[in-house]
C-alpha cells in the first residue's frame, strides 16, 4: 500500500502564510526562557516559525511577532544572536512553492 507523504504545515509568525516546515525556520523559547533559533526543529520548548521572506525576518523580530508568539521577551543578547542567525541563514532549495 502506497502512503502519501504527509507534509506538516506551519504558519509564519509574521505573515501567517502556511508553509511546509522545511521552508520555515523554527525559533524556540527554551526552559531557561531564552529565545534561540532551532534549525533542527527538534529543540524542546515553545516554538514559532518564520518563513524566508526578508520582510518577515525583519518584522518578526522588530515588531515583536516572535515575542508575542512565544509569550516571551528577547534579552538583548538573544535578539542580537537571532538577528545575526537569520541574516546569515540560507534558504534551502524551494520545491513546488507557489507564491
Ligand atoms: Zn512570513
Amino acid at each position: 500500500m502506497v502512503r502519501v507523504k504527509h507534509t506538516p504545515l506551519r504558519s509564519c509568525a509574521a505573515c501567517s502564510r502556511k508553509l511546509p516546515k522545511a521552508q520555515l525556520t523554527r525559533v524556540v523559547r527554551n526552559a531557561d526562557g531564552r529565545v534561540e533559533p532551532d534549525p533542527t526543529g527538534r529543540k524542546p520548548g515553545r516554538g514559532t516559525y518564520l518563513c524566508y521572506d526578508e520582510r518577515c525576518r525583519d518584522t518578526g523580530i522588530r515588531r515583536g511577532r516572535i515575542e508575542r508568539a512565544l509569550k516571551s521577551s528577547f534579552t538583548e543578547e538573544d535578539r542580537t544572536a537571532l538577528v545575526e542567525y537569520l541574516s546569515q541563514e540560507r534558504q534551502p532549495a524551494r520545491t513546488g512553492d507557489k507564491r
